[in-house]
Protein backbone atom coordinates (compact mmCIF):
# COMPACT_ATOMS: atom_id res chain seq x y z
CA UNK A 1 0.00 0.00 0.00
CA UNK A 2 2.62 2.69 1.10
CA UNK A 3 4.27 2.13 -2.58
CA UNK A 4 1.31 3.25 -4.39
CA UNK A 5 1.61 6.13 -1.55
CA UNK A 6 5.09 7.02 -2.74
CA UNK A 7 4.70 6.17 -6.46
CA UNK A 8 1.61 8.55 -6.59
CA UNK A 9 3.29 11.51 -5.04
CA UNK A 10 6.68 11.19 -7.12
CA UNK A 11 4.74 11.28 -10.33
CA UNK A 12 2.91 14.15 -9.19
CA UNK A 13 6.28 15.98 -7.97
CA UNK A 14 8.01 15.00 -10.35
CA UNK A 15 4.83 17.04 -13.28
CA UNK A 16 5.11 19.87 -11.24
CA UNK A 17 8.88 20.09 -10.65
CA UNK A 18 8.88 19.81 -15.01
CA UNK A 19 6.19 22.64 -15.17
CA UNK A 20 7.75 25.10 -12.94
CA UNK A 21 10.68 24.63 -15.17
CA UNK A 22 9.27 25.00 -18.04
CA UNK A 23 7.76 28.24 -16.82
CA UNK A 24 10.72 29.55 -15.05
CA UNK A 25 8.97 29.21 -11.45
CA UNK A 26 11.45 29.37 -8.69
CA UNK A 27 9.04 28.27 -5.58
CA UNK A 28 6.83 24.73 -6.59
CA UNK A 29 2.81 25.40 -5.51
CA UNK A 30 1.99 23.97 -2.14
CA UNK A 31 0.35 20.57 -1.78
CA UNK A 32 -2.83 20.07 0.25
CA UNK A 33 -3.91 16.65 0.75
CA UNK A 34 -7.69 17.03 0.64
CA UNK A 35 -8.17 13.65 3.01
CA UNK A 36 -12.22 13.87 3.41
CA UNK A 37 -13.07 10.47 3.37
CA UNK A 38 -9.93 9.30 4.31
CA UNK A 39 -9.23 7.68 7.80
CA UNK A 40 -6.17 9.11 9.96
CA UNK A 41 -4.47 6.36 8.92
CA UNK A 42 -4.23 6.89 5.31
CA UNK A 43 -3.26 10.72 6.48
CA UNK A 44 -0.40 9.32 8.20
CA UNK A 45 0.70 7.30 5.31
CA UNK A 46 1.55 11.01 3.42
CA UNK A 47 2.43 12.24 6.35
CA UNK A 48 5.45 9.84 6.11
CA UNK A 49 6.39 10.80 2.90
CA UNK A 50 6.95 14.79 4.08
CA UNK A 51 3.29 16.25 3.19
CA UNK A 52 2.48 18.51 5.65
CA UNK A 53 -0.78 20.41 4.54
CA UNK A 54 -3.93 19.13 4.57
CA UNK A 55 -7.38 19.91 3.72
CA UNK A 56 -11.10 18.83 5.05
CA UNK A 57 -14.30 19.76 3.86
CA UNK A 58 -16.66 19.31 6.63
CA UNK A 59 -16.40 20.42 10.20
CA UNK A 60 -17.59 16.96 11.73
CA UNK A 61 -15.17 15.10 9.98
CA UNK A 62 -12.12 17.42 10.73
CA UNK A 63 -13.35 17.36 14.08
CA UNK A 64 -13.35 13.59 14.51
CA UNK A 65 -9.79 13.19 12.58
CA UNK A 66 -7.71 15.97 13.80
CA UNK A 67 -7.05 14.49 17.71
CA UNK A 68 -5.95 11.21 16.05
CA UNK A 69 -3.26 13.24 13.87
CA UNK A 70 0.04 15.05 15.20
CA UNK A 71 -0.33 18.44 16.01
CA UNK A 72 1.88 19.76 13.46
CA UNK A 73 0.00 19.29 10.53
CA UNK A 74 -1.11 22.05 8.31
CA UNK A 75 -4.53 22.02 8.35
CA UNK A 76 -7.00 23.61 5.66
CA UNK A 77 -10.55 24.10 5.12
CA UNK A 78 -11.37 23.60 2.06
CA UNK A 79 -15.38 23.18 2.10
CA UNK A 80 -18.29 25.22 2.39
CA UNK A 81 -18.68 26.86 6.00
CA UNK A 82 -21.76 27.04 7.55
CA UNK A 83 -21.88 30.20 9.93
CA UNK A 84 -22.45 28.43 13.12
CA UNK A 85 -19.50 25.80 12.52
CA UNK A 86 -17.08 28.89 12.82
CA UNK A 87 -16.40 28.85 16.10
CA UNK A 88 -16.20 24.69 16.08
CA UNK A 89 -13.48 25.09 13.21
CA UNK A 90 -11.61 27.87 15.12
CA UNK A 91 -10.68 26.22 18.20
CA UNK A 92 -8.43 23.28 16.27
CA UNK A 93 -4.94 23.62 16.57
CA UNK A 94 -2.83 23.69 13.40
CA UNK A 95 -5.50 25.18 11.23
CA UNK A 96 -4.13 27.33 8.76
CA UNK A 97 -6.03 28.79 6.11
CA UNK A 98 -9.86 29.02 5.28
CA UNK A 99 -10.02 28.45 1.51
CA UNK A 100 -13.86 28.78 1.14
CA UNK A 101 -15.47 31.98 2.25
CA UNK A 102 -18.02 32.82 0.20
CA UNK A 103 -20.22 35.76 1.59
CA UNK A 104 -19.66 38.76 3.79
CA UNK A 105 -22.11 37.33 6.21
CA UNK A 106 -19.37 34.48 6.88
CA UNK A 107 -16.53 36.75 6.88
CA UNK A 108 -18.04 39.12 9.45
CA UNK A 109 -18.54 35.60 11.85
CA UNK A 110 -15.10 34.66 11.35
CA UNK A 111 -14.08 37.82 12.39
CA UNK A 112 -16.14 37.91 15.31
CA UNK A 113 -15.35 34.52 16.14
CA UNK A 114 -11.14 35.34 15.78
CA UNK A 115 -11.71 38.29 18.03
CA UNK A 116 -13.19 36.25 21.30
CA UNK A 117 -10.11 33.64 20.32
CA UNK A 118 -7.95 37.06 20.33
CA UNK A 119 -6.07 36.00 16.99
CA UNK A 120 -6.33 37.01 13.04
CA UNK A 121 -7.60 34.03 10.86
CA UNK A 122 -5.89 33.89 7.54
CA UNK A 123 -8.81 33.36 4.56
CA UNK A 124 -9.04 32.78 1.17
CA UNK A 125 -12.60 34.28 -1.07
CA UNK A 126 -13.59 31.86 -2.88
CA UNK A 127 -14.58 33.26 -6.58
CA UNK A 128 -17.70 31.52 -8.50
CA UNK A 129 -15.92 31.95 -11.93
CA UNK A 130 -18.01 29.45 -14.17
CA UNK A 131 -20.92 31.08 -13.25
CA UNK A 132 -22.43 27.04 -12.21
CA UNK A 133 -25.29 27.62 -10.37
CA UNK A 134 -24.13 24.39 -7.85
CA UNK A 135 -20.91 25.94 -6.78
CA UNK A 136 -20.37 28.56 -3.90
CA UNK A 137 -18.39 31.51 -3.95
CA UNK A 138 -18.64 35.35 -4.94
CA UNK A 139 -19.39 36.39 -8.24
CA UNK A 140 -16.74 38.90 -9.45
CA UNK A 141 -19.07 41.62 -9.57
CA UNK A 142 -19.94 40.69 -6.24
CA UNK A 143 -16.62 40.71 -4.90
CA UNK A 144 -15.83 44.13 -6.22
CA UNK A 145 -18.87 45.83 -4.41
CA UNK A 146 -18.28 44.19 -1.27
CA UNK A 147 -14.17 44.50 -0.80
CA UNK A 148 -14.17 47.33 1.14
CA UNK A 149 -16.54 46.02 3.73
CA UNK A 150 -14.55 42.70 4.03
CA UNK A 151 -11.21 44.92 4.78
CA UNK A 152 -12.85 46.32 7.60
CA UNK A 153 -13.17 43.33 9.16
CA UNK A 154 -9.93 43.23 11.61
CA UNK A 155 -9.82 39.86 12.77
CA UNK A 156 -9.49 38.38 9.00
CA UNK A 157 -5.83 38.44 6.77
CA UNK A 158 -7.32 37.65 3.05
CA UNK A 159 -4.24 35.96 1.82
CA UNK A 160 -6.19 35.38 -1.68
CA UNK A 161 -8.42 33.49 -3.78
CA UNK A 162 -9.95 30.40 -4.25
CA UNK A 163 -11.90 28.66 -7.24
CA UNK A 164 -13.62 25.46 -7.89
CA UNK A 165 -13.87 24.34 -11.49
CA UNK A 166 -16.50 22.49 -13.14
CA UNK A 167 -16.09 18.95 -14.19
CA UNK A 168 -14.49 18.49 -17.15
CA UNK A 169 -12.54 15.70 -19.46
CA UNK A 170 -10.15 17.85 -21.08
CA UNK A 171 -8.62 20.33 -18.61
CA UNK A 172 -7.99 22.87 -21.45
CA UNK A 173 -11.46 23.68 -20.96
CA UNK A 174 -10.67 25.34 -17.62
CA UNK A 175 -7.61 27.16 -18.66
CA UNK A 176 -9.54 30.56 -18.75
CA UNK A 177 -10.75 30.14 -15.52
CA UNK A 178 -7.21 30.29 -14.10
CA UNK A 179 -5.86 32.87 -16.11
CA UNK A 180 -9.01 35.12 -14.83
CA UNK A 181 -8.53 34.13 -11.28
CA UNK A 182 -5.35 34.83 -11.86
CA UNK A 183 -5.90 38.60 -13.26
CA UNK A 184 -8.37 38.89 -10.76
CA UNK A 185 -6.13 38.23 -8.16
CA UNK A 186 -3.32 40.67 -10.06
CA UNK A 187 -5.65 43.33 -9.79
CA UNK A 188 -6.93 43.07 -6.29
CA UNK A 189 -3.13 42.38 -5.35
CA UNK A 190 -2.62 46.49 -6.45
CA UNK A 191 -6.07 47.58 -3.86
CA UNK A 192 -3.64 46.68 -1.15
CA UNK A 193 -4.43 47.12 2.25
CA UNK A 194 -2.48 45.40 5.81
CA UNK A 195 -5.02 42.83 5.88
CA UNK A 196 -5.12 42.24 2.14
CA UNK A 197 -1.65 40.62 1.14
CA UNK A 198 -3.97 38.74 -1.59
CA UNK A 199 -0.59 36.49 -2.56
CA UNK A 200 -2.44 33.46 -3.21
CA UNK A 201 -4.07 31.32 -5.65
CA UNK A 202 -5.56 28.00 -4.36
CA UNK A 203 -6.93 26.25 -7.86
CA UNK A 204 -6.54 23.16 -9.60
CA UNK A 205 -7.40 19.46 -8.43
CA UNK A 206 -6.94 16.41 -9.39
CA UNK A 207 -8.20 17.19 -12.87
CA UNK A 208 -6.36 19.97 -13.75
CA UNK A 209 -3.60 21.02 -11.19
CA UNK A 210 -0.79 20.65 -14.03
CA UNK A 211 -2.72 23.66 -15.95
CA UNK A 212 -3.57 25.43 -12.58
CA UNK A 213 -0.09 25.56 -12.11
CA UNK A 214 0.96 26.55 -15.79
CA UNK A 215 -1.01 29.57 -14.23
CA UNK A 216 0.15 30.41 -11.38
CA UNK A 217 -1.80 28.29 -8.76
CA UNK A 218 0.36 28.65 -5.46
CA UNK A 219 -1.61 25.93 -3.57
CA UNK A 220 -3.14 22.97 -5.39
CA UNK A 221 -5.90 20.92 -3.85
CA UNK A 222 -5.50 17.20 -4.38
CA UNK A 223 -7.51 14.09 -3.24
CA UNK A 224 -7.33 11.56 -5.53
CA UNK A 225 -3.92 11.89 -7.34
CA UNK A 226 -2.54 11.46 -4.07
CA UNK A 227 -4.77 9.20 -1.88
CA UNK A 228 -4.80 5.88 -3.99
CA UNK A 229 -7.92 4.25 -4.27
C1 LIG B 1 -12.42 16.95 -2.80
C2 LIG B 1 -11.89 18.30 -3.09
C3 LIG B 1 -10.69 18.47 -3.79
C4 LIG B 1 -9.88 17.32 -4.34
O1 LIG B 1 -10.53 16.69 -5.39
P1 LIG B 1 -9.80 15.60 -6.28
O2 LIG B 1 -10.54 15.64 -7.56
O3 LIG B 1 -9.93 14.29 -5.58
O4 LIG B 1 -8.38 16.02 -6.44
C5 LIG B 1 -10.25 19.77 -3.99
N1 LIG B 1 -10.93 20.83 -3.54
C6 LIG B 1 -12.08 20.71 -2.86
C7 LIG B 1 -12.77 21.93 -2.39
C8 LIG B 1 -12.60 19.44 -2.62
O5 LIG B 1 -13.76 19.33 -1.95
Amino acid sequence: MSDLYRDNLIRVKEEIDSICQKMGRSSAPVIVAVSKNRTPEEVKKLLDLGIKDFGENRVQEFLDKVPYLPDFIRWHFVGHLQRNKVKYLLRLPGLKLIHSVDSLRLARKISQEGKKQDRVISVLLQVNLAGEESKFGFSENQLYRIIPELKELPYIEYQGLMTMTPLVEDAEAVRPVFQRLRQLRDMMAEDKGENFPMRELSMGMTQDYLVAVEEGATIIRLGRAVFPD
